[in-house]
């Protein structure tokens, strides 16, 4: 008989999470910790969306998205999960650009990128400086309609070379481009520049270990293989419950970590909201997907020291389209060495390129297969630029595509970073439109990734919070 992954569930919790992201998992802590009952409910076998992992033969792991995050993780994994997870927070100082205008390593911090925009690219300290005070001094409440293009033509125009400088790793980082709002980039470049990139000691699998310890220590009921096909909302218009493998389960609120599209229209239906809020969400735009290659070297095999980080380009200047393209130009190398996994002894290498849906959506079988090799085989000749025997030395060698981001996260279009910047807007908006239906995850370009998932977690634990028990918000 088939195992029942909701055996003995409660008839009842006052939360219920909808799938495990890092928004999702740091919702359902802080909510238990707060003294709620809250259930969480996940599709997959593994916990942690996108912050995830997988393992092969030969021993070997492998990391989809540790690449890296801004030092704010360690505040907010402090003070919203342990100190022991904020401790395996460490730098990664070798931040690497190969491209047809530059070669250069870095901290990636203010003063080193100071350093090399004055010193190596020749741009006047004084421009230097303002630029990244006016990026800090962005926020979220400032006018959005200047670009991400017209920042940079405000302070180096015609210097395509710094603008890739500036750029590349964000378009990286969360699929953003030189039109969205300016201060999507200005709130995710100011955070990376602080102190510089950071990873997780330990790989992806210690940290998600870590959390779901943390969270059944705080009594929140972890479900796997659950995937909710409906949110059910009352004649007033407020949730009362969700179906799950089949089942019904009541709660008094829920936290979705589903897509933002996912949430409104297929989970909650269109039904239950104003028309203006369903055409708006209609016209929220999908962020972009990845490819990704990993490579594993035999055991006993090593590489030399390539840096941590390395962004890879064929091209000239900044160029969206050739970093989309399925002929790929551009590639980000993480390289990852024992010590970023102390106990493991491997050499590990993974290769991540933006990518559209589209291009990978209606390929046949035949030629999904051949696409994806022809994406290996590439990526294993750009590397031997920087890895020369990597042919004589790797094991094991597979290509991710955004099909695969969709079939393990059920995002729309496979999308890696949720939305473009109106979504936040939407997400946040779900709530008075459908009493205690919240939103956390990866949304408005700002709220994606590691740092800015858990910290959407955060903010909407606090609404949540407020909604369940108005005299006494606690969180
Ligand atoms: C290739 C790649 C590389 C990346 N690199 C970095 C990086 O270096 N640094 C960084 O900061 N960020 C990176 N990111 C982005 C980062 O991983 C994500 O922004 C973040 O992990 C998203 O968290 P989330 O909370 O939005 O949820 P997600 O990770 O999107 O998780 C949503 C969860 O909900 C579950 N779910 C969906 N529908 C249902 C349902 N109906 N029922 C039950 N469960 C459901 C899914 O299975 C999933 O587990 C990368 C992303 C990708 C794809």
């Amino acid at each position: 008989m088939a195992k029942d992954f909701l055996k003995d569930t409660q008839d009842y919790y006052d939360v219920v999470v909808i799938g495990s992201g890092l928004a999702g998992l740091t919702s359902a802590n802080i909510l238990a910790r707060a003294g709620h009952s809250v259930l969480l409910l996940e599709h997959h076998y593994q916990l942690g969306g996108m912050a995830t992992w997988f393992k092969r033969r030969n021993g070997h792991i492998f990391d989809i998205s540790l690449h890296g995050f801004p030092v704010g993780m360690i505040k907010s994994c402090r003070k919203y999960w342990t100190q022991e997870i904020a401790d395996s927070i460490v730098q990664l100082k070798g931040i690497r650009f190969e491209n047809p205008q530059f070669s250069l390593r870095t901290t990636f911090d203010r003063k080193d990128f100071t350093r090399l925009i004055t010193e190596q690219f020749g741009v006047p300290y004084e421009t230097v400086d303002e630029f990244f005070s006016f990026a800090r001094q962005m926020n979220f409440y400032d006018d959005q309609s200047m670009t991400v293009r017209e920042l940079f033509e405000k302070f180096f125009p015609g210097r395509d070379d710094v603008v890739r400088l500036l750029m590349e790793p964000i378009t990286y980082a969360n699929g953003s481009t030189l039109e969205d709002p300016a201060i999507t980039y200005g709130i995710v470049f100011s955070n990376f520049m602080s102190k510089g990139v950071y990873t997780f000691e330990g790989g992806t699998d210690k940290l998600v270990n870590q959390m779901k310890a943390e969270m059944e220590k705080n009594g929140v009921d972890i479900r796997i293989r659950s995937q909710v096909e409906k949110i059910e909302i009352g004649p007033d218009r407020r949730v009362t419950g969700i179906v799950v493998n089949g089942k019904r389960i009541g709660c008094g609120a829920i936290v979705s970590n589903a897509n933002l599209k996912q949430t409104i229209f297929d989970l909650a239906g269109r039904e239950n909201f104003d028309n203006d809020f369903a055409e708006a969400a209609d016209a929220v735009r999908l962020n972009t997907s990845s490819c990704q290659v990993y490579i594993a070297l035999k055991p006993g095999e090593e590489f030399e020291n390539c840096g941590d980080l390395l962004f890879h380009s064929e091209h000239r200047g900044f160029d969206i389209d050739a970093m989309l393209s399925r002929d790929v130009s551009s590639r980000t190398f993480s390289f990852y060495y024992p010590y970023t996994r102390p106990g493991h002894d491997r050499y590990v290498i993974v290769s991540s390129t933006n990518a559209r849906f589209e291009d990978w959506a209606n390929l046949s079988e035949e030629d999904y297969a051949a696409a994806k090799l022809e994406l290996s085989e590439g990526t294993l000749d750009c590397l031997s630029q920087y890895v020369p025997n990597i042919r004589e030395q790797v094991d094991h060698v597979e290509a991710s595509t955004p099909r695969t981001f969709q079939h393990y996260t059920k995002h729309w279009r496979g999308s890696s970073f949720g939305t473009k910047f109106e979504g936040l807007d939407i997400s946040k908006r779900l709530p008075e439109q459908v009493g205690g239906l919240f939103h956390a995850g990866s949304v408005g370009i700002i709220m994606s990734g590691w740092l800015g998932a858990v910290n959407y977690g955060v903010i909407v634990s606090n609404d949540v919070d407020k909604y369940l028990t108005p005299a006494a918000a606690t969180v």
